[in-house]
């Protein structure tokens, strides 16, 4: 029998992407999902992209704060594992509104940790960040560096992973896995499916799309100061087809293992790339010029950030394929034939 997995979060960018690669990997899918940040659309280009598998998944409108619904949905359904991506993302928002984030990201993992607990599923794979490196002292950020956190969020994130080891410490039955992601980017090849944020984008490239696409008039580049080769802040960018892939390692691996843990892993493609080189490789993939306007540093901007991949390659036996130039080539074929997301132009900012 196929094994059944609760996704939440599963109708988002990532959430997307990760619930059609477990559909071609064979697995059953059970989406949550309270369309905060997110549009039905996407779960119904998952079934049309995922064929013969797409029968195997069911979308649930449910939002993981409302306990009921939750364990109404564990008591009709056994889940094999959970991967939890479900949460608010926007750090900016965080810092004005700390506890809508607290209230949601926080409550709402301790509300679906309680009920998979009560329905004895032990099983998950969580979604973390590079956040928690905070201003890393070097690089590549290996697992082990000492976490921080600058902003709500990021202090959501950080708060969840030390939940899932207190868990783990007091009940070694539970397998959980959380995954550090660096900077997803890009969509799937089909362009289908992609990023699709609401208002005003926070994170670079899908400003850049947004730019491309005559949305925007010009990417603002916040900072030229750094002490990087051309002044511009440097992350690791990785490709979410790759970073869907990690989920199901991850997956694989809580399923082959004999025993409990709580593991953290990093996914990241280890290299470094600065704004300006993301932007020419955009403008490359796209043929479109972005136009430019150097700013001030954004507060709580970290300089460098990239991965050690060395625990993930070892232990998930995971590693990114894709570059800068796919990442780049797959979110303008997503964004040129979709310019306005799932949405229609006068339903978005
Ligand atoms: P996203 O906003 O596209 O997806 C999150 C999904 O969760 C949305 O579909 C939203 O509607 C849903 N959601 C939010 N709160 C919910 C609730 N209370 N109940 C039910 N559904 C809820 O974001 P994403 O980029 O796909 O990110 C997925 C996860 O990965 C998030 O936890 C995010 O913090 C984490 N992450 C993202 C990035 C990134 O750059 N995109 C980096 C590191 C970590
Ligand atoms: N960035 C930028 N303009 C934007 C958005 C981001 O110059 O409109 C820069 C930002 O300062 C950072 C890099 O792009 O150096 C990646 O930012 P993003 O918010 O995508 O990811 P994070 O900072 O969370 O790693």
């Amino acid at each position: 029998m196929a094994r059944r997995i609760l996704v939440t979060g599963g109708a988002g960018y990532i959430g997307s992407h990760t619930v059609l690669q477990l559909l071609l990997a064979e697995f059953t899918v059970s989406v949550v999902d309270n369309l905060d940040n997110a549009s039905e659309a996407a779960i119904d280009r998952v079934t049309e992209l995922a064929g013969k598998h797409g029968k195997n998944l069911t979308f649930h409108k449910i939002d993981l704060r409302d306990r009921d619904e939750l364990k109404k949905l564990f008591a009709s359904t056994k889940f094999d594992a959970v991967v939890h991506f479900a949460g608010l993302k926007a750090v900016g928002e965080s810092v004005q509104k700390p506890m809508l984030y607290y209230n949601n990201n926080i409550t709402g993992t301790v509300v679906l940790l309680e009920t998979m607990a009560e329905h004895g599923c032990k099983k998950l794979v969580f979604s973390s960040s590079a956040t928690v490196y905070g201003w890393p002292k070097e690089v590549p950020c290996t697992e082990e560096f000492p976490l921080c956190a600058t902003n709500p969020y990021g202090r959501t994130k950080l708060f969840i992973e030390e939940i899932c080891r207190d868990i783990y410490k007091s009940d070694s039955d539970w397998n959980m896995i959380l995954l550090r992601y660096f900077n997803p980017v890009g969509a799937h090849p089909s362009g289908k499916i992609g990023e699709d944020p609401c208002g005003i984008p926070n994170n670079l490239m899908p400003f850049v799309q947004q730019v491309a696409v005559g949305r925007r008039p010009a990417l603002t580049v916040f900072g030229n100061d750094y002490k990087t080769k051309d002044g511009t802040g440097v992350r690791d960018y990785i490709h979410v087809v790759d970073l869907a892939e990690g989920h199901i390692a991850a997956l694989k691996k809580i399923f082959e293992g004999s025993s409990g843990g709580c593991e953290v892993y990093n996914l990241g493609t280890g290299k470094g790339t600065s704004v300006l080189e993301m932007v020419k490789a955009f403008e490359k993939a796209s043929g479109k010029k972005i136009p430019l306007v150097m700013a001030e540093r954004r507060p709580g901007d970290s300089e460098t950030v990239y991965s050690s991949t060395k625990k993930a390659e070892k232990e998930l036996k995971w590693k990114a394929k894709y570059g800068i130039e796919e990442m780049c080539r797959d979110q303008w074929n997503w964004a040129s034939k979709n310019p306005w997301g799932y949405g229609k132009p006068d339903s978005v900012q």
